[in-house]
């Protein structure tokens, strides 16, 4: 369920401090340390696996409650005039910690297409 070496496990457990931006029985949410954007908030399923690719059929819950708890963010943070959830897939895409996270990026324009 939970991987001891995992940086974003270990912030679940409260073993590292973190600012918490969200939390409840599946999920739990946290201020990026390096942000991007006004809004850099981190969206991860209290289950540890590695990324969207690493997903199962049985996953589909967890990463359709982590876009959810992203929206509901964006609506409290009054960013819904456009807002954007990123998954990194892979170190190639520029993935660094192996437990799936959505990205939510917000507060400025953002252009397209992402870097
Ligand atoms: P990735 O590059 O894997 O898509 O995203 C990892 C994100 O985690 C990065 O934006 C990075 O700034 C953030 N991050 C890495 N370590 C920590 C940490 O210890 N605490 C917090 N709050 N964010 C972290
Ligand atoms: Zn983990």
């Amino acid at each position: 369920m939970s991987d001891p070496k995992c940086i974003f496990c270990r912030i679940i457990a409260a073993d590292i401090p973190t600012k918490k931006v969200y939390e409840d029985d599946h999920v739990f949410a946290f201020e990026d340390t390096n942000p991007q954007a006004p809004t850099h908030v981190l969206i991860i399923p209290k289950k540890h696996f590695a990324g969207l690719k690493e997903a199962e059929a049985g996953d589909a819950e967890l990463i359709g409650r982590c876009h959810l708890a992203a929206a509901q963010i964006a609506r409290e943070r009054k960013i819904e005039q456009g807002y954007r959830t990123v998954l990194n897939v892979g170190p190639g895409a520029g993935q660094s910690v192996f437990h799936l996270h959505v990205h939510l990026l917000g507060g400025r324009p953002l252009t397209w297409p992402p870097g």
